[in-house]
């Protein structure tokens, strides 16, 4: 696997890196460990003051670090800005809560005085980080931010496409005043994970990636008795009942379903309408689809990239050539998108049969899918018909009743009357094939720590 930065706006190549030899990867393990002993000594106040300087040093420079974005993946650089800011806003939300939220705690225990039974929230050790392409530096700070402020250390390997970015973040911490080695990037392999988590100071495996991604590495992790943990695809549903603010709703759909050219786990790519709304909706969300703007992703004025890549672009063209084959009504959207760079033109699908392979797909670009609800438990019904369970969102005046149908969808996370989010201070994460483990908050923090009981026993000689 060549690692490489190719802009999906010219089709250019622009730099190459070579795989990493075995003995790299060693060296990457042995410098990560090496940090690891000295890191997860320090005061926690010393470990938050590098996250906040590294929160510094993106806060100087949003546009730089955003403009790495939007070459090696594409996106908008509005949405890449916004990215870079919500990296922050992660640094920023450990240097304020890590501390308490890594405190110990005092367990009430029959017999024993306050204070006799403690848990100590300590870290493992070395981590591995497995990422994708469609947010290079949210998903980096999303592990690294917990675990750095927990003491624990990473070695990084990111998608293929986006070797710079997974650069800039190693580079971000090392200027950050971190110890050499706190996020060690290195060009692995797939065939890497054997040798990396079969050695023992590498303590778990945080992967975030595709379903086939997720099971060869847990495998892997499994195989070693390392724990892993898993934020994999969605097909999140985006259900609008009949009292819902219908323009309020199609402006968050088109969005919910287009931000990043649609490439987000937690897209709303499942559109589910109340029958006696659907027509209205789906004729208002068609205008507003036909009104994005392809174009190059450096312009402001542009709302729709390209996709990541051409082969993402034209794997996507076989699926929906595969929901036509299965009888789904197939639209395509708006003015032609560019011929130059991986565009793919705004798709709805319709007159899904429930069975369908296509209902059980995640589209991973500018596709939507709508179906239409008979009533609030077919609503319910259609969304949990998935093999995925991330996010979900439900529109509604009615709060208490759009709370109601939020508590029965089968997923990690749902939002009212917006697409499902992503946030600094909101935990992240799934159920069902979207995988196991949360990030963020006080959830994602305490996945790879160690909660060590130590229990002052010496009372009076008993046991
Ligand atoms: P992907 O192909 O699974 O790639 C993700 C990462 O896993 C990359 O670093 C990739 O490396 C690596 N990888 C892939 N197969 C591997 C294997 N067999 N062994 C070891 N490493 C392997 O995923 P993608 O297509 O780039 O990303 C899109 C998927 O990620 C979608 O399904 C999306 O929903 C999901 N996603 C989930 C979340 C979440 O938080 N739940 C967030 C973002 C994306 P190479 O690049 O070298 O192949």
């Amino acid at each position: 696997m060549a690692y490489a930065t190719t802009n999906p706006y010219t089709g250019e190549v622009v730099k190459t890196f070579e795989t990493a030899s075995e003995q790299q990867v060693a060296e990457a393990i042995d410098k990560a460990d090496e940090a690891f002993q000295t890191w997860h000594l320090k005061p926690i106040a010393e470990r938050l003051q590098v996250l906040q300087k590294a929160a510094d040093l993106l806060r100087a420079d949003v546009r730089g670090f955003a403009s790495i974005l939007t070459l090696e993946m594409g996106k908008l650089i509005g949405e890449a800005e916004a990215e870079v800011n919500l990296c922050i806003g992660m640094l920023e939300y450990y240097v304020a809560n890590a501390e308490q939220q890594l405190a110990p705690r005092t367990l009430p225990a029959k017999g024993f005085d306050e204070g006799d039974v403690v848990i100590h929230h300590e870290p493992l050790g070395v981590l591995y980080a497995v990422e994708p392409w469609n947010f290079p530096f949210y998903q980096v700070i999303r592990i690294g931010a917990p675990q750095f402020s927990a003491g624990n250390t990473i070695v990084l390997k990111h998608a293929s496409n986006v070797p710079q970015s997974a650069l800039a973040m190693e580079k971000l911490f090392r200027d950050a005043g971190a110890p050499e080695g706190l996020l060690v990037n290195v060009f692995a392999s797939h065939d890497a994970a054997d040798q990396i988590l079969s050695d023992p100071r590498v303590r778990g495996v945080a992967l975030t990636g595709s379903e086939g991604a997720g099971a060869s590495v847990s495998a892997t992790a499994a195989k070693y008795l390392k724990k892993s943990t898993l934020e994999l695809g969605g097909a999140d549903a985006f259900i609008v009942l009949e009292d819902a603010e219908i323009d309020k709703a199609v402006k968050w759909a088109v969005f919910g379903r287009h931000w990043n050219a649609g490439q987000v786990c937690c897209s709303s790519k499942r559109l589910i309408v109340a029958d006696s709304i659907y027509d209205e909706f789906v004729e208002k969300y068609r205008k507003a689809v036909a009104e994005l703007v392809a174009g190059d992703p450096m312009d402001e004025a542009t709302t729709l990239a390209p996709l990541s890549m051409q082969s993402a672009a034209d794997d996507l063209a076989e699926l929906v050539e595969a929901a036509r084959g299965e009888g789904c009504t197939v639209e395509e959207v708006g003015e032609r998108v560019p011929e130059q760079g991986a565009f793919f033109q705004p798709t709805i699908l319709t007159d899904i049969p429930l069975d369908s392979e296509t209902s059980q797909t995640e589209f991973f670009g500018p596709v939507s899918q709508i179906y239409r609800a008979k009533d609030d438990d077919d609503a319910v019904r259609i969304a949990n018909s998935s093999p995925f369970g991330l996010g979900g969102s439900v529109f509604s005046q009615d709060t208490e009743r759009a709370q109601r149908i939020a508590r029965r969808l089968d997923t990690g996370m749902v939002y009212l009357n917006q697409p499902t989010g992503v946030k600094p201070d909101v935990p992240f994460g799934g159920t069902k094939r979207s995988g196991h483990g949360r990030e963020l908050v006080d959830l994602g923090l305490h996945e790879f720590v160690n909660a060590k009981v130590v229990v002052n026993s010496d009372i009076d000689g008993s046991f």
